[in-house]
């Protein structure tokens, strides 16, 4: 695995897998997260960051409602130790490869989005990233 941190997608995704069905404040229901990865973008470049030393989850999970475009965050739902450990290997992550904050966390956006995919067997053709 190429980052420490990488380790603890699967675990990302079943905890967001958990928070579904789910309502946007459009209507649209999602009813798993599979249709919410379909039926919504992520929003303009962001500058990610981990806000505070609890909580870097709500950024990784930002997401675009295609319908009213309205932003939607699923939280994280790992426990608290999971969390802990989550951020300290991002930490360490960030350090060692000497990648900026929010650049690294656009990569593990981007990883926990494609295992996700995978796992989920979402076609990448006609969704973005
Ligand atoms: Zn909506």
């Amino acid at each position: 695995m190429k980052y420490k941190s990488f380790y603890l997608i699967d675990k990302i995704i079943d905890s967001l897998k958990k928070q579904f069905p789910k309502k946007c404040s459009c209507g649209k229901e999602f009813k798993d997260f599979k249709e919410f990865i379909e039926n919504t973008s992520l929003p303009a470049p962001q500058n990610l960051q981990i806000f505070d030393c609890d909580d870097v989850h709500e950024v990784l999970s930002l997401r675009n409602c295609n319908n009213c475009n309205s932003t939607i965050a699923i939280r994280c739902a790992l426990d608290d130790i999971d969390k802990k450990v989550l951020l300290d290997l991002i930490k360490e992550d960030i350090k060692i490869n000497n990648i900026e904050e929010d650049e690294f966390l656009q990569i593990l956006r981007n990883e926990v989005l494609s295992c996700a995919k995978k796992k989920l067997n979402i076609n990448n053709e006609n969704s973005q990233k």
